[in-house]
């Protein structure tokens, strides 16, 4: 066996088999590692289905490559895959399902996944043994269908050998170990004893530059040899098999072709044809998690029993759907392992704090994914970065607040709600809540209806308190969920007279030593600010793109406060931590970091009136001018004391009113909370959520972190000209120079429907021809209009430009406006007092 390799892939499933080809082929040279047979961990039981369908932006060009890649492999290596492309038709019994599948076409047109809309008669027409009177319609994909996951597996296999990637099976790795340029790795032969696979005597150390763990059911495992926690753990997940039914052999007979993948996802369950037969796949309410500290020895290519009672309604639908299936008998069945995590997209990418570790954990669409996640993760080991922004896969997008606990309970609703509508405001209740300001109790006993982000509980906007008992907090939808007039009344409040926002959960760093500012200066791209002023900046990755937003706080010569977005703390930590490590072991000088991010709550006054709420209960020698612009200007830092409260206030305002942020200590969050209610009260100031605040943010082109912001576009192209300090030099500043600008980033007023807004997932269109895509959208109070922010080519920047975008599979224009079309000049922001 090979004892040093430049990459070490750990699993031999479908997607460290990928992973091995893409390596390979990028020319790396790869051992995989598997500790039983390729393909003898969930990848030998899968159905096998290549579903296109996906709501997010990455995974959908994650299955595309592999549906592209798959029809590839046999010219390549001469295996076939058993490759189905029978398509793939999505029912849809209800006009929200319609609206649900016209929100995928966005994102699938902004991916270039082809697609067709199907009526019931065009479904009758072409798949009689198909009911269809009830249904609305249907989504077709015919470029996909099902492939045979063992031969995919064994194909990429022999793909990965013709590249010079070696294959070890029956080695289990048992140990990591950072030598602080390598990983030395230690594995065991396994062996055979009375039917269970055991650790033998042989070992062996491996070194490797790099390695990927791609353990299936075993990350538990991998977690704990690693040190770290992966919240990826498995769910049951049957399938049943039925005997042939004579109505499809003879429909089969007469010469017409397979049936497509068929999925009424109302019903929750996707069927295809097998040998004349039906497999039905559900995806049933109830469904346990499993192995949730580790997978027993005894456990092998092994299945659970099947549970039909768990899985009748969805029987009952199948026949309902087709009913000739309503006589056959079941041929088989399959309960097996299924990976998930908490919000059902895999952990593809670095490890939290470990070097040249990168995951490849927690696939539920494993399948599926496996050709496009070796793609693309192949490309973020060997060039830095992945063409597309792979954070909303990144294991660090869950924190050290994270337990099996919740992983287990997590994962069981999201295997249930595979089929459930996929409302962009939809907010799952499972673990909650857990994370909570301490003012919680008090926002919820004023109508907060909360959303969860990273774990936060964080209010998304306030519902009336005598609200009719038929009003529905919960009602979400495609369009305008029932909470869109309070989040409008919310959003006029911060215009017309003041609002109070809880961004508790923004992440917050102090950096502080010797050090520390020549560190940020390297590390973020504006000039750093002076003493007691604040600077917007970016951290970019090494490739020149962007990958955290900064407020920086200069409290000292070197002492920094850095706040950035809430959903973002590991993910932020990891990268300013090893950043930080780099620049000491460089010769940089000493610098610490400290993560407070729960030892401060923040508040976020806003609006015309703010400065008089805050002059009620500021205490200060001379109160009438503290908060004066010339004594506390636009974008600078006081420590103030509001009550008995110390604050740390910084005038910025992510809504672009007159505006402060007030840091305060945790536990006086409550004395400080009812002091300024209290205050508010006069001034008409408003609790006002994340909704409201997201559409006000967009009226003043402010970029947000996982939308606008992120490692596919360069600050250049977000159009951040005016936070990037040319004159010096910082990381990531040349390749940003080298990338220009590909597209550009605009904001736009549509002319949009009179019952929905876009969600930053639609195309835009100029004389038919996409040009660019929606990241974010809303409503804008201000403009009585849709708003939306987005990347178009550079052409089409232009103030004025004419555009379209695509909502509902209607155009509706829409133009491009200046950066920030509200108040340009900041005359609100600036106002003294
Ligand atoms: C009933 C069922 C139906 C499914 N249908 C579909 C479908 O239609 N389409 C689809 O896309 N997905 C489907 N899936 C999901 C799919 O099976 C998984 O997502 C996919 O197989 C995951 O592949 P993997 O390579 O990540 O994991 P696995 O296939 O589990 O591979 C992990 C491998 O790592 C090895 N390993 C673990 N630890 C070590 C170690 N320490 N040292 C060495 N080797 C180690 C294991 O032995 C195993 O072989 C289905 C799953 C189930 C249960």
């Amino acid at each position: 066996m090979k004892t040093h390799v430049k990459a070490l892939v750990v699993g031999g499933g479908a997607v460290g088999t990928g992973i091995a080809y893409h390596l390979a082929k990028a020319g790396w040279d790869t051992m995989l590692l598997e500790r039983d047979e390729l393909t003898s961990g969930s990848t030998w039981h899968a159905a096998g289905l290549l579903p296109l369908f996906n709501m997010s932006y990455a995974t959908t060009h994650i299955h595309k490559y592999s549906v592209d890649f798959y029809k590839t492999l046999e010219a390549e290596t001469g295996l076939n895959a058993g490759f189905a492309v029978v398509g793939n038709l999505r029912m849809a019994q209800t006009d929200a399902r319609m609206d649900e599948y016209m929100l995928y076409s966005s994102v699938a047109e902004t991916a270039d996944v082809y697609h067709e809309f199907l009526t019931p008669a065009q479904i009758k027409e072409r798949w009689p043994l198909v009911r269809t009177e009830d249904l609305k319609g249907a989504l077709f994909h015919p470029q996909d269908g099902y492939i045979n996951p063992a031969d995919v597996t064994q194909a990429m296999a022999k793909g990965a050998r013709q590249r010079g990637v070696t294959i070890e099976r029956k080695w289990q790795v048992d140990g990591y170990k950072w030598t602080g340029s390598e990983w030395i790795v230690s594995v065991t032969k396994m062996v055979e004893k009375g039917g269970n696979l055991v650790p033998g005597e042989e070992t062996a150390e491996i070194r490797a530059e790099h390695v990927v763990t791609a353990t299936g059911n075993h990350a538990q495992r991998t977690a704990r040899l690693l040190g770290i926690k992966i919240p990826a753990i498995p769910v049951e997940h049957q399938y049943i098999v039925t005997e042939p039914d004579p109505a499809l052999q003879a429909w089969r007979a007469a010469g017409n072709a397979e049936h497509p993948v068929l999925r009424d996802a109302d019903a929750k369950w996707y069927v295809r044809e097998e040998r004349g037969g039906w497999i039905l796949g559900p995806y049933e309410r109830n469904a346990p998690a499993r192995f949730l500290y580790d997978v027993p020895e005894s456990f092998r290519a092994d299945l659970f029993p099947l549970d039909l009672e768990r899985i009748e309604e969805e029987y009952m639908s199948m026949i309902h759907r087709i009913p000739s299936s309503e006589t056959v008998g079941l041929k088989d069945d399959f309960n097996g392992p299924i990976c998930y995590t908490p919000d059902g997209n895999p952990l593809v990418g670095p490890a939290p704090g470990l070097r040249n570790m990168w995951l490849a954990e927690g696939f539920s669409f494993g399948i599926t994914a496996a050709g496009g996640t070796g793609y693309y993760l192949a490309q973020m080991m060997t060039e830095g970065e992945a063409e597309i922004d792979m954070a909303s896969l990144d294991p660090k997008r869950y924190g050290s607040w994270m337990t099996t606990e919740y992983a287990a309970r997590k994962n069981e609703e999201c295997y249930e709600h595979v089929f459930i509508l996929h409302h962009p405001d939809e907010e799952r209740e499972a673990c909650r809540p857990l994370r909570t300001s301490p003012a919680y109790d008090r926002q919820k006993s004023r109508g907060a209806q909360f959303g969860q982000v990273n774990g936060w509980d964080r209010p998304n906007y306030y519902g009336p308190l005598d609200a009719a008992p038929d009003f529905d907090h919960n009602s979400r939808s495609f369009r305008r969920g029932g909470w869109w007039q309070y989040a409008v009344d919310e959003a006029k409040a911060i215009r017309e007279t003041a609002g109070l926002i809880d961004a508790t959960a923004f992440t917050k760093h102090l950096v502080r030593g010797p050090g520390a500012t020549a560190f940020l200066d390297w590390f973020t791209c504006n000039a750093l600010p002076k003493v007691g002023r604040i600077n917007l900046t970016y951290a970019l990755t090494p490739t020149g793109t962007t990958r955290t937003e900064y407020t920086i706080v200069r409290n000292g010569e070197n002492d920094y406060y850095l706040v950035s977005a809430g959903a973002w703390t590991a993910y932020d930590a990891d990268y300013l931590r090893k950043s930080a490590e780099d620049f000491m072991a460089n010769g940089g000088g000493y610098l610490d970091i400290h993560d407070v991010t729960t030892q401060w709550g923040v508040f976020a006054i806003a609006g015309p009136k703010s400065r008089d709420i805050l002059k009620e209960i500021v205490k200060d020698a001379n109160p009438d001018t503290v908060l004066s612009n010339k004594r506390f200007p636009w974008l600078s830092a006081r420590k103030i004391e509001l009550g008995m409260c110390p604050v740390n206030a910084i005038r910025v305002a992510y809504t672009g009113e007159l505006g402060w942020e007030l840091h305060h200590p945790i536990e006086m969050q409550n004395y400080l909370f009812d002091l300024l209610i209290a205050a508010g009260e006069k001034h008409g100031m408003k609790l006002v959520g994340a909704r409201a605040q997201n559409w006000l943010r967009q009226e003043k082109s402010y970029r947000a972190f996982g939308t606008e912001l992120g490692r596919d576009a360069t600050p250049m192209e977000a159009g951040l000209d005016r936070f990037i300090d040319l004159s010096k030099d910082f990381q990531g500043k040349q390749a940003m120079i080298d990338t220009g600008v590909r597209f550009k980033c605009v904001t736009v007023l549509i002319d949009g429907p009179a019952d929905a807004d876009p969600w930053g997932k639609e195309a835009i269109i100029v004389n038919g021809e996409k040009v660019g895509r929606l990241t974010s959208g809303g409503y804008s109070v201000a403009f009585g209009k849709q708003i939306g922010m987005g990347y178009v080519r550079p052409d089409l920047a232009e103030v004025g430009t004419k555009l379209q975008v695509r909502m509902f599979r209607e155009l509706y224009d829409a133009v491009v406006t200046e950066d920030s079309p509200f108040d340009p000049t900041n005359a609100r922001i600036r106002v003294d007092g």
